[in-house]
């Protein structure tokens, strides 16, 4: 992950994000850190850079020519066009679920202010984010936008050592994490909780949760109104659980957030990824929910999962009636369920080595670039979407004798979303292999293993049922707005 940083101060960002955790991320490469002085781009004899503000007040204004300069110095060594953040204190404010949202992104530009700010032209002209780090004003961006290149960070791949840590924290579920304790064991008398000094996982997990609820209760009663209503939300949602597993892990991992939950159904927003999830009791409140995601209360989503056939068949036309969309940019496709039910984790195949792939690691995209080119030519964008999960982290590739033979790639939810097994090397169990690891490693996460088949890719649904999941009663379709390319 690459952070650019457009300030008055880079030595203060650079000291900063230098120390500690982060700066040893940089030194290995899982981090990028870029600053630039808008300075430099002043095109005076004093390098100034702000002027008074038009209309009279207090302060001075950052001026917008050597902001857009600093900009444009940075977006011409960028891919794509990034999403740029101006932190300021009237932004939307900063909390663990953008942290996450930004934590996707694989390179992010900052725009620190200062002194009363930055002229309002310039921001229209480059910003898509404007972020608060919390009610209050601070003098200057720099520690603002180093908050949240701080938590977004810890996020990233490889930054912390244990790829879990980062799980289960505050926020995690709408709960602050439970007391913690080191050694030694009796502090001025104080005791570590005996459950903890136990040695039973399941003992300390049961008294860790009721910790976290307690103190959330006691401290951020705000908080816990919000676990309690997602917890009779995950209840409910049990009821059909095959069929609702997206959406269960979804509520489980924190991605989506509840939109509505009510006698008439339950709708969930990942806005993230632009995904919105919808089950509904019956066609009317189908219509209904249908009609609040494309109407004005949301953006238009560029993803619908949709877990009942009549919300299909009125979905596209409740879009196109009041969404910006046009009809033919909606694409439809069925797929069906399958859960992995069991804790235990399968036994391990030996014909193929699984192992995570690393974005970085040049080899590996040679030789993942190499399988995958025998994909037909109508599945550019299946190539394009899997080179995507492999920067991200999210490919286990299969070896045997030194090659690489086959890959699983997952969605960025962390369901199963393409497996491919080379040409030459098929029935010989590799795509097995791969999926046993996935499940296997899910599962030490505590998750549960789920994907989605196409109703027409029998092979892999026979491999789901060889390998023990249970397909869900009916199918569930996926509603993609192909105008906005949102690579889900
Ligand atoms: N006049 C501005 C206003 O009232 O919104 C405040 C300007 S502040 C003194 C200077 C700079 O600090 C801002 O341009 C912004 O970049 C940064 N800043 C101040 N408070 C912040 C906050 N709560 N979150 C993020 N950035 C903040």
């Amino acid at each position: 992950m690459r952070f650019h940083v457009l300030t008055l101060f880079p030595e203060l960002i650079d000291r900063a994000f230098g120390t500690s955790i982060t700066g040893r991320a940089l030194e290995r490469g899982n981090l990028e850190l870029h600053t630039v002085n808008i300075r430099d781009y002043a095109k005076n004899k004093h390098n100034k850079v702000d002027d008074y503000p038009y209309g009279g007040g207090a302060g001075m204004v950052m001026q917008a020519e050597p902001v857009y300069q600093a900009y444009e110095s940075v977006r011409k060594t960028c891919a794509h066009r990034p999403r740029v953040i101006y932190v300021t204190p009237q932004g939307r404010v900063f909390r663990q679920n953008l942290a996450r949202e930004l934590a996707r992104e694989e390179e992010l530009i900052f725009l620190c202010g200062h002194y009363e700010g930055v002229d309002e032209r310039v921001l229209e002209e480059i910003v898509t984010d404007f972020i608060s780090i919390g009610d209050y004003v601070l003098t200057g961006g720099e520690l603002a936008a180093l908050v949240i290149m701080d938590a977004v960070s810890r996020l990233a791949p490889g930054v912390l050592n244990n790829e879990d840590s980062a799980e289960f924290e505050s926020f995690h579920r709408s709960l602050l994490e439970y007391p913690q304790y080191s050694r030694p064991e009796v502090w001025r008398e104080k005791q570590v909780p005996k459950e903890l000094l136990s040695g039973n996982h399941r003992r300390i997990e049961v008294w860790r949760l009721g910790q976290a609820e307690k103190r959330t209760r006691e401290r951020r009663p705000d908080l816990y109104r919000e676990y309690e209503r997602r917890r009779a939300c995950e209840r409910e949602l049990l009821r059909n659980k095959l069929l609702h597993m997206d959406m269960l892990e979804n509520l489980r991992t924190d991605r989506a957030q509840v939109l509505q939950f009510d006698e008439t159904g339950i709708m969930l927003l990942d806005d993230g990824r632009g995904v919105c999830y919808v089950s509904a009791r019956e066609p009317q409140a189908g219509r209904s929910m249908l009609e609040k995601i494309s109407g004005q209360e949301y953006d238009p989503v560029p993803v619908l999962v949709l877990h009942q056939e009549f919300l299909a068949e009125t979905a596209e036309k409740v879009l196109s009636e009041t969404a910006k969309g046009r009809p033919g940019d909606w694409e439809l496709e069925s797929r069906l369920p399958y859960v992995y039910t069991q804790r235990n984790p399968l036994p391990r195949r030996y014909e193929a080595e699984v192992v995570r792939l690393e974005g970085s690691h040049d080899g590996q995209k040679r030789a993942v670039g190499l399988l995958l080119s025998d994909l037909p030519k109508g599945e550019d964008r299946r190539k394009q979407e899997a080179l995507k999960s492999l920067a991200q982290g999210r490919m286990y590739g299969g070896f045997s004798e030194g090659k690489l033979k086959g890959i699983l790639a997952q969605n960025q939810m962390g369901a199963l979303d393409f497996l491919y097994v080379g040409e030459a090397f098929r029935r010989r169990g590799i795509g097995r292999a791969l999926e046993t690891a996935f499940i296997n490693r899910l599962l030490e996460q505590g998750r549960t293993p789920y994907l989605w088949v196409k109703q027409e890719n029998e092979a892999l649904q026979a491999l789901q049922e060889n390998l023990g999941l249970c397909p869900a009663k009916s199918p569930l379709w996926i509603l993609k707005n192909s105008a906005k390319n949102s690579g889900f």
